[in-house]
Formats: C-alpha cells, sequence, structure tokens
C-alpha cells in the first residue's frame, strides 16, 4: 500500500486524509522532517503560506524536503503548497523550496473574488474537475522544463515538473479525486524507476 504524508503544521489537513483513503493509500501526518522516509509521497496543503514557512524553519523542513525531492519522490502543492514549492515568488526577493520552476503572484484574484468555484479542464483528464479557489495564488510565469495542466480566465493554475506537482485551487475541498489520481500516478512511475 501506497502511504502518503500530508504536512500537517498549519492549514487543510484533514480533507486530504480523506481523499488519500478514499483512494485506498494510507495517509499519515507530517509533523517532523524525519518521518519524511517513511512515505512515497508528500502533500504539501494550503493554509498561509507565511505561517506555514516559518513553522517549516522552526521544525527543520527546508533541507530534508529538499533532498525528499532530489531522491525523486514526488510532491505535490495545493495552494499555499504551491507557494512553497515555486522558485519566484513575484513581487519579492524570497522564495521557499524553489522545486518547481514558476513565478507565483499571491492571491491573484482580489478581494471581491477572494474565494470562488468553478469547473476546469485539465490536461491528461477526460473529464472536468470541480475547483475552489481561496484567496488563491496563480503562476505567472512556468520555465520551460514545465508541464501546464490547467488554466483559468489566462491564468495558470496548475502544472507540474518531473516530480512536482502544483495546483492553485483545493480539489481536497471536493468530491473529485482525480488530481489525487494523477499525483499517486506519479508516485508509482517514480517507485518504477527507483
Ligand atoms: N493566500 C494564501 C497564501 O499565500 C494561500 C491561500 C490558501 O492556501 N487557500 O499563503
Amino acid at each position: 500500500m501506497l502511504t502518503i504524508g500530508v504536512l500537517s503544521l498549519q492549514g487543510a489537513v484533514a480533507e486530504h486524509f480523506l481523499q488519500i483513503e478514499r483512494l485506498g493509500a494510507r495517509a499519515i501526518e507530517i509533523k517532523q522532517p524525519e518521518q519524511l522516509t517513511d512515505i512515497d509521497g508528500l502533500i504539501i496543503p494550503g493554509g498561509e503560506s507565511t505561517t506555514m514557512r516559518k513553522l517549516m524553519d522552526r521544525y527543520g523542513f527546508i533541507g530534508p524536503l529538499k533532498k525528499f525531492a532530489n531522491e525523486n519522490k514526488p510532491i505535490f502543492g495545493t495552494c499555499a503548497g504551491m507557494v512553497l514549492l515555486a522558485k519566484k515568488l513575484s513581487g519579492s526577493e524570497e522564495a521557499h523550496l524553489g522545486l518547481i520552476d514558476i513565478t507565483v503572484t499571491r492571491n491573484a484574484f482580489g478581494r471581491q473574488r477572494d474565494s470562488f468555484e468553478t469547473t476546469l479542464n485539465m490536461h491528461g483528464l477526460v473529464q472536468t474537475i470541480p475547483a475552489v479557489f481561496i484567496r488563491a495564488p496563480i503562476i505567472e510565469e512556468a520555465g520551460e522544463e514545465v508541464e501546464v495542466l490547467a488554466s483559468h480566465e489566462q491564468s495558470i493554475v496548475a502544472a507540474r515538473q518531473g516530480n512536482v506537482l502544483v495546483c492553485s485551487f483545493h480539489p481536497e475541498l471536493t468530491e473529485d479525486t482525480q488530481i489525487l489520481g494523477i499525483f499517486i500516478e506519479m508516485i508509482k512511475d517514480a517507485q518504477k524507476i527507483a
């Protein structure tokens, strides 16, 4: 059985657990860097990226997470998780993990559209997916190695580069498990290569 960790420092953790278990994998809460050796793939959930970053520093997660990615273990970042994985943040010198070659703008939809739900076409999926955006970031620019997976009103909202998958929205807040399905396939592929 595959084991998927959910970084559980802050943010929307419980809903990911439900989806992981629905797809027949085991879900565990990751609260210490040493636990990364127990999992096949990691989800960095939505929440508040500045707070999550502070906690990542406090618990010594930055180096171990980069090592985890360099060992070709898959990581999936949703919303704040995407902000934390990006190589560049627009309007800021500082970036966090830098594991996917994208430039991200935080809170990109402005106040009036703070939160909304829509339906998206996603590359590689036959059916559309429901997508819940909550003070969501967008991908302003994607490097050559990055595969764009979905856009909303001309903005890129889902992408993949190698073992790193990101989306601006919260798939775990819907009943639809298709994106998690993509992530599980990435984990299985990574294990075939290893
Ligand atoms: N706006 C938040 C941030 O930049 C992300 C919001 C979310 O994860 N729903 O951290």
